[in-house]
């Protein structure tokens, strides 16, 4: 046996549409990235997108477009990938965490209020597996303090709030296409906006800053002329990935009703198991299940025992201010006891769409045997 904790599913269309990219004329900028953008903005309903080379540099672009630099501060959750803060570091800003509510994982507003001052500049909310946070009570609190809203939605592709797919309710939201993802371009990631300005300034800082825009240029010399308006990056993609992009966007919808499948037959097979607490079901959402995550008593057994039956479960996360990185600049007094708490217990078991029934029974089976 040997069960990833999460992996892609490739069929022969998403095999073909990169071969055709391949044989075509254009394998960057080209026409692929322009209709994964569109395909993407028609799904979540977002006026604006901009396709970029991976979930971490859209977070990037996002701070960037957000006006993020030295001496703000942006309040995030210590219970996600560490980019969801690095980027906030990139900027020359200052990452604080606020802790999550132990129900839905998800940074709690209260908390958010309590960590606001007069440095705070932004929110990065991140819908942990899929989960999303409580953009009512964010907004709310965003509008009374002039805040900017960033959704990490790394988790949240197909996942509804409220009725709404994820995607256009901030200022912006950003997307990963890494393999495990809900769907993939190898590497790949995308930022949602309604807002123009805010559109320009990530076209801008995915390729160095550089524009052609005559209505950003201070002159035009003529045919050949670009200007450098601000210090970007190339963080641009493929027409290799977008061509992928564009394929698996065809199938997501099957794709999150599988995990959404699979995660209902979890339950009810660990409702009646002693000493398992199952993700909680929170009203008004729809979860599109990029992690199943229970908690146990002796995660670390559980994980090994796992591990030896072949099964790769894995932990996410380690609160990010408890890495030596920021320990040694600035967070060793920082404590999220909820986090914590919900660290010290949590293992993510296996979840991907072409996860077989069959394999989940032997999960669930391992589950049950060595809880
Ligand atoms: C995966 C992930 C990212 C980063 O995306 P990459 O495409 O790997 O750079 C950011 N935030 C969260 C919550 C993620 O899970």
């Amino acid at each position: 046996m040997n069960i990833q904790y999460g992996k892609q599913s490739i069929d022969e269309d998403d095999i073909q549409a990169v071969v055709d990219v391949l044989r075509g004329d254009y394998l960057t900028t080209g026409p692929n990235v322009t209709e994964f953008e569109q395909v993407v903005c028609k799904y979540t309903g977002a006026k604006f997108a901009v396709a970029i080379s991976n979930g971490t540099a859209a977070l990037h672009a996002a701070c960037f477009a957000a006006g993020i630099g030295a001496g703000d501060e942006v309040i995030t959750t210590p219970i996600t990938f560490a980019a969801s803060s690095n980027c906030v570091l990139y900027c020359g800003a200052t990452p604080v965490f606020a802790d999550i509510k132990p129900d839905s994982y998800n940074i709690d507003p209260e908390d958010i209020k309590r960590k606001i001052t007069d440095k705070t500049k932004a929110i990065i909310a991140v819908h942990f597996t899929g989960q999303p946070c409580e953009m009512e009570e964010i907004h709310a609190i965003a509008k009374e303090h002039g805040l900017i809203v960033i959704e990490d939605a790394a988790h949240a592709l197909g996942a509804d709030y409220k009725g709404n797919k994820i995607g256009a309710l901030s200022d912006m939201t950003t997307f990963s296409f890494h393999p495990v993802k809900h769907i993939t371009t190898g590497e790949g990631g995308m930022i949602m906006t309604n807002d123009e300005k805010l559109y320009k300034k990530l076209v801008l800082f995915r390729s160095h800053g550089i524009t052609r825009d005559e209505e950003l240029m201070t002159c035009n010399e003529g045919g050949w002329y670009y200007q450098q308006l601000a210090l970007g990056y190339n963080y641009r993609i493929t027409d290799i990935q977008c061509a992928l992009g564009i394929s698996q966007m065809k199938k997501l919808d099957r794709f999150v009703s599988r995990r959404r499948e699979l995660v209902a037959r979890y339950n009810s097979a660990f409702a009646e198991v002693e000493n398992i607490i199952c993700p909680a079901q929170i009203e008004g959402c729809n979860n599109s299940w990029h992690l199943y995550v229970v908690q146990v008593p002796d995660r670390k057994n559980l994980y090994d025992k796992l591990k030896e039956a072949g099964i790769y479960a894995n932990v996410h996360y380690i609160p990010v201010y408890k890495h030596p990185y920021y320990q040694n600049n600035g967070y060793s007094e920082v404590c999220c006891s909820n986090a914590e708490e919900l660290y010290a217990h949590m293992i993510s078991l296996p979840l991907y769409p072409d996860l077989t029934d069959e394999e989940q029974e032997y999960v669930i089976e391992q589950v049950k045997k060595n809880i």
